[in-house]
């Protein structure tokens, strides 16, 4: 047992066991990870996007494509989290629109607290966008929305809806922001 501090008191927490990272190296807790904040926990599950510069949610996600996660002792809706860790509470009432109609996003600059109909009128521009996409038979990097490498992740509010993520590109940056984050850590670590 060793024992932190958190929010003003002492807390006793258990060294646990070896766990691995998502490529796969197994560490072991340092003791100070043993317990994560909010905000920590929230950004392990998110894999930027280089071409939409979306945030794609990597952990649970409901039926309908939006991230899931636990965070202040109740269930969130990702992308709602992700405004209140970053942009601050969502005023009474509002809706929260996403800009890039991804479900999977949580980039705060790509969502906004609007009213319900501001949602639904902004529906019929995205719509235009989102056919366009479909035309579209490679990313930018060149590598091909066909097969293994074409991840589709539905857009709840128009029925056809899909955006399409090449998985070759998706996978890079999530290995390049794991290394970063290693690193990040493990200077935080020595001081
Ligand atoms: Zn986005
Ligand atoms: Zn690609």
């Amino acid at each position: 047992m060793l024992a932190i501090m958190e929010a003003g008191r002492e807390v006793l927490v258990t060294p646990s066991r070896p766990y691995h990272t998502r490529s796969g190296e197994s560490r072991m807790p340092t003791g100070h990870y043993t317990r994560k904040s909010e905000f920590e926990r929230f950004m392990q599950f998110v894999s930027p996007e280089p071409m939409s510069g979306c945030w794609l949610w990597f952990g649970a996600a409901n039926q309908n494509g939006y991230g899931v996660v636990r965070a202040h002792g109740k269930s969130y809706l990702a992308h709602r989290l992700s405004h209140e860790l970053f942009k601050g509470p969502i005023p009474t009432g509002l809706h929260i629109d996403h800009l890039c109609r991804t479900p999977a996003c949580v980039n705060p600059d790509h969502i906004e607290a609007v009213t319900c109909g501001e949602n639904s009128r902004r529906g019929n521009v995205y719509e235009v966008n989102r056919v366009l996409q479909l035309l579209k038979t490679h990313c930018p990097q060149g590598h091909p929305y066909l097969g293994d490498n074409l991840v589709e992740v539905p857009c709840p509010r128009i029925s056809t809806g899909i955006n399409r993520i090449c998985r070759t590109c998706r996978n890079k940056r999530a290995r390049e922001w794991a290394r970063r984050e290693r690193q990040r850590n493990g200077s935080n670590h020595r001081s």
